[in-house]
């Protein structure tokens, strides 16, 4: 029988909402399958700060380095805006990332059948797609030195951000896509600028170099990331796994993600470098959007993209596939259904609140079974 530990991050906002909802699927399993969650609930973001004073605490900290998979909610809102700067929210999640060392950032963008017309484009172009961008998420642009502001004295200042990429990142980040990409279909996009950025020429080189070793069996082609960024939304199931560094990845990912109908609906995973005895990565779950203060308490918030993230975390922490498997079957049934919660629902729609729609996955979960 397998255990599996979790820990459970609600955090702020509409956090604590969906992440309820997270806990029904989580009990459901408990229940019915022969896996076993064990689950701690800890706190982070303006939860934490009102708590200890510090975005997250040090002992969930070590709780998190600790468990099989972080399940985490969202964090912020109005109520913290004027704490100091380094216990902020958000700097739960940075705390976290960089403890963790979470370089690799899963970004699925799948459409499902009954929200074709919920996206920016026409149905047939995006209704099945099935697409995951690999992001690289500690290096580059948004880390490199100098990163500065400096005066020129003439009445002019310089802004100053530096692109650094060193080989082992773009190996290991490679090695994530290409992986991921054998359990899907095999096919991997790498995208850069090698015609202007030196971190692009290499970015190159080394995709091509963990291609040839060990990986020859996965397809893989690389594309200018502005080409890539025009073919995505042009013929976007041409793709199946891209993998990109930090700030194209932050860019293409919000692309992919307008493709697919609601921010509501999208899940992310973070994952760490294996564990040199276990091989295990750490690896942390939480929904693209954020805490969304303007619903927090209404009742109107998705949970489909909080669910899903738990659905990632059975499929890349867990390798229980059958079970990710049926956790996204059961949204799916459930949109099937007509069932939309407020952000998904049109003229004529059910409107559900967050509890129904989590509710009704987990009625399709049993009957699926
Ligand atoms: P962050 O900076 O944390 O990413 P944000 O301000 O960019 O936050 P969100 O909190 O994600 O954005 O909210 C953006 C909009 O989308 C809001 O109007 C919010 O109500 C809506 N929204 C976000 N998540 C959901 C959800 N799960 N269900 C319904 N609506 C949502
Ligand atoms: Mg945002």
């Amino acid at each position: 029988m397998a255990s599996h530990s979790l820990l459970l991050l609600p955090g702020d906002g509409i956090g604590a909402e969906i992440m309820k909802e997270v806990e029904k699927v989580v009990d459901w399993f408990n229940e019915n399958s022969d896996m076993t969650f064990d689950t701690t609930e800890g706190h982070v973001g303006g939860a934490a700060y009102d708590r200890h004073g510090q975005a997250i605490s040090d002992e969930d900290m070590a709780k998190a380095l600790e468990v099989d998979a972080v399940i985490f909610g969202a964090v912020g809102g109005p109520k913290w805006d004027k704490v100091p700067y380094d216990v902020r929210p958000e700097a739960g999640l940075l705390r976290l990332r960089k403890e963790m060392e979470l370089f690799a950032n899963l970004r699925p963008a799948i459409c499902y059948p009954a929200l074709a017309d919920a996206s920016s484009l026409k149905p047939e172009v995006v209704e099945g797609l099935d697409i995951l961008i690999v992001r690289e998420l500690t290096g580059g642009v948004y880390f490199g030195e100098p990163k500065e502001i400096t005066d020129l004295g003439n009445g002019q200042k310089r802004g100053v951000d530096t692109q650094v990429y060193d080989t082992y990142e773009i190996e290991r980040i490679s090695k994530v896509a290409f992986e991921l990409a054998r359990t899907r279909n095999n096919k991997v996009t790498s995208m850069e600028k090698r015609n202007v950025m030196k971190s692009g020429v290499l970015w190159n080189e080394v995709v091509t170099e963990t291609h040839k070793n060990g990986f020859d069996d996965v397809e893989l082609d690389h594309m200018l990331a502005d080409a890539g960024g025009m073919q995505l939304v042009r013929w976007p199931k041409q793709f199946d796994v891209i993998v990109t560094d930090n700030l194209f990845g932050d860019m293409l990912s919000d692309v992919a993600a307008m493709l697919t109908g609601s921010l509501g609906m999208l899940p992310s995973a973070s994952l760490g470098a294996p564990d040199p005895v276990t091989g295990k990565r750490k690896a942390l779950y939480e929904p693209v959007h954020g805490s969304a203060p303007d619903i927090a308490g209404t009742g109107a918030a998705n949970p489909i993209a909080m669910i899903a993230s738990f659905a990632m975390a059975l499929r890349y922490s867990f390798e229980e596939v059958g079970a990710a498997d049926k956790v996204e079957k059961a949204i799916e049934a459930t949109l099937e259904k007509g069932l939309r919660t407020k952000d998904l629902a049109k003229d004529g729609d059910t409107v559900v609140t967050t509890a129904e729609m989590g509710e009704a996955i987990v009625a399709e979960l049993a009957a699926l079974n």
